[in-house]
Order: C-alpha cells, then sequence, then structure tokens
C-alpha cells in the first residue's frame, strides 16, 4: 500500500490517516504522505488502463488502501485539441482539458469524490462544506447519490444558477450573508463543535488529493506524455499545487519522463492576493476583499497561496490576473473558437493564457494545456448582452430586411 500518513507541510510531523487538517506542533497544513518506492510502473500502467472511466483508475495514487465504491462518477473528462484558438492566440499546440464535463460540471467533482469516500471509510454520517459556488453543487449531488445528509454553506451573494443547483438536491443550504471568507471562518467554528466531514476543513487533505487525478489524466490522454506549459485557475491555490503535484509523483515512478511543466496560474483582477504576492516578490500572500465576477475564485485570504507562489517560481512560471472585461472576453474567445462555453473561472484561464501568449512568454513549439474548470451555464449574466439577437417576424420580408449580411441563395 502506498498510502502512509498525514504529515504536517510545514515542520515534517507525522500524524495517522484520520480527520485532522492542521499541525498540532506549528498549525502547518497537513497533506497525505505515500511510499511509492514498492510501485513498479508497468503495473501501475496496467492497472490505469484496465481501470474504470473514473478518478478512481488512478487509485494507486489516492489515499486509500482499496478502491473505494461511489454513487456518483467523477473524471476522466475530454481533452480537446484547441487549433483556433492557438492559431488566434499564436500558440504552437494547445489542449483545452475540459473539467466542465463532470457530473456537477466543474472539476470539484473530483475533490469531493474523494472527500466523501474518505468520510465514509472514517465513519461520518453527514458532509458539510464552505463554497464559493462549484463546491456547493458538488457537495449536495454526491451527498444525496452517497445517501448522505449534508450542510452546505454559501456566500448569500452566490449566483442564482449556482444556488439552484445545489439547493434541488435536497441539501440543508445555508445562505451566509458575509464574503467566502467569513463562510469559511464560520464553517472551521462549526467543525470544531459538530461531528461532521468539512469536506476543505477537517477532511481537506484527502479532498485536496483528488486534484492530482486532473495531471494524472492529461498525461494519459498525451499518450503517457508531459505538456510543457499548464495555465490554471487560482482560488485557494490547492487545485494549481496539486496539479505539479501528480505530474511530479508520475516522474518518480517513471510513468513520465522529462521535465515538469512550466505553470501559470490565473486569477481576477478584483480578487489576486496570489498574483501580487507573485509581482511584489512575497512568500505569503496578503488577504484581500474580493470584488469581481469570478465569484469561484473569490478567496480573499488563500490557504495554499504560498505553494501556488512556490509553484509558480520554481517552474519557471508566473501568476497573473485579469480583469472582469477581460474575463468576459476569454468566455466568448474560448466558445467561439472550440465550442467550449466556461463559467467566469474558465474565463480568468483563457484570458490568462492570452496575455502570456501577447506577452511573449509562450515559446512557439510549446505543448500548452489549459484547465477550464466550469460550466458556462452556471454563470450566464457574464455573457448577457455580449452578442446581439436578430428578431424578426416570421416573413421572409422581415428576415431580408432585419438579417443583414445573411448571404442570398445564386
Ligand atoms: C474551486 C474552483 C477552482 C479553484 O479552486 P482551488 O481552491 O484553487 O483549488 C477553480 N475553478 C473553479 C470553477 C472552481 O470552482
Ligand atoms: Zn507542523
Amino acid at each position: 500500500m502506498q498510502v502512509e500518513a498525514l504529515k504536517c507541510k510545514e515542520c515534517g510531523t507525522r500524524y495517522p490517516l484520520e480527520a485532522h487538517y492542521a499541525c498540532d506542533a506549528c498549525f502547518g497544513p497537513l497533506e497525505v504522505l505515500y511510499d511509492f518506492s514498492g510501485l513498479q510502473a508497468e503495473g501501475a500502467r496496467r492497472r490505469i488502463q484496465a481501470g474504470p472511466d473514473t478518478i478512481w483508475r488512478y487509485a494507486d495514487f489516492l489515499p486509500f488502501e482499496s478502491q473505494p465504491q461511489t454513487a456518483l462518477a467523477a473524471g476522466v473528462t475530454p481533452l480537446i485539441r484547441a487549433d483556433q484558438l492557438a492559431e488566434r492566440l499564436g500558440i504552437g499546440e494547445l489542449w483545452i482539458k475540459n473539467d466542465a464535463a463532470n457530473p456537477t460540471h466543474s472539476f470539484k467533482d473530483r475533490v469531493v469524490t474523494v472527500a466523501l469516500a474518505k468520510a465514509r471509510e472514517l465513519g461520518f454520517d453527514v458532509v458539510a462544506c464552505a463554497s464559493t459556488g462549484n463546491l456547493a453543487n458538488a457537495v449536495a449531488a454526491h451527498a444525496a447519490a452517497a445517501g448522505m445528509e449534508s450542510y452546505v454553506f454559501i456566500p448569500a451573494d452566490l449566483e442564482e444558477q449556482k444556488v439552484l443547483a445545489t439547493g434541488v438536491y435536497g441539501t440543508n443550504l445555508v445562505s451566509v450573508r458575509g464574503n467566502y471568507d467569513d463562510v469559511n471562518r464560520l464553517c472551521t467554528e462549526i467543525s470544531g463543535e459538530r461531528d461532521w466531514a468539512f469536506v476543505n476543513v477537517n477532511v481537506r487533505p484527502y479532498y485536496a488529493e483528488g486534484s492530482k487525478t486532473i495531471a494524472y489524466e492529461v498525461a494519459e490522454q498525451l499518450g503517457f506524455e508531459l505538456p510543457d506549459r499548464v495555465v490554471a485557475p487560482i482560488a485557494s491555490g490547492s487545485l494549481f499545487a496539486k496539479i505539479a503535484r501528480g505530474f511530479e509523483e508520475w516522474l518518480e515512478v517513471g510513468l513520465l519522463t522529462g521535465e515538469l511543466p512550466i505553470f501559470n496560474g490565473a486569477q481576477a483582477e478584483g480578487c489576486s492576493p496570489v498574483a501580487v504576492a507573485f509581482e511584489q516578490g512575497w512568500e505569503i500572500c496578503k488577504p484581500v476583499k474580493p470584488d469581481t465576477i469570478a465569484k469561484s475564485l473569490a478567496i480573499g485570504n488563500p490557504a495554499d497561496g504560498p505553494y501556488a507562489l512556490e509553484l509558480a517560481r520554481r517552474s519557471g512560471g508566473s501568476i497573473d490576473a485579469v480583469d472582469d472585461d477581460q474575463i468576459r472576453a476569454g468566455i466568448r474567445l474560448l466558445a467561439e473558437t472550440t465550442g467550449v462555453f466556461t463559467e467566469t473561472a474558465g474565463g480568468v484561464t483563457v484570458a490568462t493564457l492570452a496575455k502570456l501568449a501577447e506577452r511573449g512568454d509562450i515559446g512557439p513549439d510549446e505543448r500548452v494545456v489549459a484547465i477550464i474548470t466550469g460550466d458556462g451555464l452556471k454563470t450566464l449574466d457574464a455573457v448577457r448582452g455580449s452578442f446581439e439577437t436578430h428578431e424578426i417576424d416570421p416573413t421572409l420580408r422581415s428576415f431580408e430586411e432585419r438579417v443583414a449580411g445573411a448571404p442570398l441563395a445564386t
């Protein structure tokens, strides 16, 4: 078995594999520690290829003794070659990892699948979360599928689509008058009082492991090869850091050869504590009060910010921020060139990709992967008014008059 213990990321103290998230000695965050020394690349590869079309095909790299049974699947989303977008931006080879194609239409299905499986194994009956929106959808849905009770805490100003797509699953939906950081603080307090599995509080070390499966999938879909560069959004910074970890683990066991890709993080200007810290050369992030249309990324005090910074610097990448107009343009650009409609977080990623290309950061021969983390149907207001509808009477004449530019038959 590869999974060994929980380990403090700061001081290295080890703890048993329980619902524990902060070090008793130094308050540092805990993460899952593995020992891959007994894992042979050939055997691992065979088990992956013979595995189910879900994240469980990567069970060797997830924190369980044996592959859990889960009611709702996650993962194995399309990796799309985006030639038209590559041409528009002057990039040699560009791929879009479309994680909107998950059961609740965001990458959060991956982390919640792992967190819930661990919560069940540890004997919890109730799961809960502090959410910027997509986590609420995923926790409510996966808890419903598993027959578990759930409590979902959201900021009161969340997009209506995300509220509706959460309440429908029959969860206990709690709307908190405050921003995400207020919600998160409240949930940390509640987790001390209630015996619940808060997926991103007391079972966060397991939750975070789910994000590694994006790296495994990208590598497998590229024929067990690495991209040269990854562009991904940053909220708490967990997803960003864990994609790199996934590649590093596969390099360690010999499933991949080469170098860790360059990592570019993407934030919205209205909530960019990690991008600001990157620019200023700081090692920690100064908390901010979010004000952006990219609500799913609106974390003003990002728990994994320092690790995201460290990764961007170590890999030769960057962390950039884009404004709300650039986010809207990014959504349109992706939709028009790939047929993929993403939410505001994906707009942040595409706009950042465009910024990197314009700045000349991307070499002509690079293979670039952009991580699209959520579905445009959840943030419809971001595209409202961005195009025209031709309204006509049901007559040929009205059509001819009003729809200028429609080609005539010859
Ligand atoms: C949660 C989320 C992210 C990033 O999450 P991290 O907290 O950085 O792991 C990115 N995109 C979308 C759509 C999300 O919901
Ligand atoms: Zn510690």
